[in-house]
């Protein structure tokens, strides 16, 4: 069974004064299997964040339906089985990586010995143990992206979201982010990763969906992309 399942999802949000309300989603059908790495690929306004904020029940659908893990995004469980990489994830002030991935572990109800074995893990294998104490807002862009992945991995998701996980990085902290999500994909981890830019996913991931404007494009394997192209 798919891991994720859209199948002809609308979406479209209330209008503001004096503009057009279009579809952000417009009858959008695709699938991921599990064990896969999917990359959605779209410029801004394509319908990418839309897509995640309703995998991860942030909203709802006009129409057509979606499954995530077998289930209906709204059954509540199914979001403790999902880790998620924000683009911008603004740190509350003075806050360490240890404060966020106790509040994290606590959110998804881990027992608080599986919390500390499992951010010892992720911060040791992510070079961020030494700069366990150390506030985050401190922290460079790409100490604080790993952050992040160590945020989204703690509690070893089933399906990890990743939106735009190389922006604002240097190349050395895009290089990193890069092994490590060759890594996790190696580790069979299931992973949609979502980005403005092709060439930041073609190589890592197994197949593509292109959307524009709200509608899907493309769904398929990266060099049958760049055959029609
Ligand atoms: P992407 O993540 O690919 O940039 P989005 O899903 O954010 O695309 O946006 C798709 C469309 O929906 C855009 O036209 C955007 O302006 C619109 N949109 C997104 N969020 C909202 C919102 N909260 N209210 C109104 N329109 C929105
Ligand atoms: P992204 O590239 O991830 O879509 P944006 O900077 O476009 O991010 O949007 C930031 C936030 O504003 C998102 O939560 C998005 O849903 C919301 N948003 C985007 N477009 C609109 C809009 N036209 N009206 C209201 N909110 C919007």
């Amino acid at each position: 069974d798919p891991i994720v399942a859209f199948r002809s999802v609308s979406k479209t949000y209330a209008k503001e004064l004096g503009t057009q309300a279009l579809a952000a989603l417009a009858e959008v059908s695709f699938s991921m299997q599990a064990g896969e790495t999917l990359g959605m690929i779209g410029a801004n306004g394509a319908g990418k964040s839309t897509a995640i904020k309703l995998i991860m029940d942030f909203i709802r659908p006009d129409a057509g339906a979606i499954t995530i893990l077998g289930k209906n995004p709204t059954h509540r469980p199914v979001r403790t089985r999902i880790g998620y990489l924000p683009e911008t994830a603004n740190f509350p002030a003075n806050l360490t990586v240890l404060d966020m991935l106790r509040f994290t572990g606590s959110s998804c109800n881990m027992a608080q010995q599986e919390v500390r074995t499992s951010s010892e893990k992720w911060l040791r294998r992510l070079g961020l143990w030494e700069a366990r104490n150390r506030p985050l807002r401190n922290y460079s862009k790409g100490m604080q992206q790993r952050a992040n992945f160590a945020i989204a991995l703690l509690n070893d998701p089933e399906l990890l979201i990743l939106d735009e996980p190389m922006s604002g990085l240097d190349p050395i902290g895009r290089a990193d982010i890069l092994a490590l999500i060759t890594d996790l994909k190696g580790q069979g981890k299931s992973i949609l990763f979502c980005s403005h830019i092709l060439e930041d996913v073609d190589r890592l991931v197994d197949r593509v969906l292109v959307l524009h404007k709200g509608r899907k494009l493309f769904e398929g394997q990266p060099h049958a992309l760049a055959e029609q192209q």
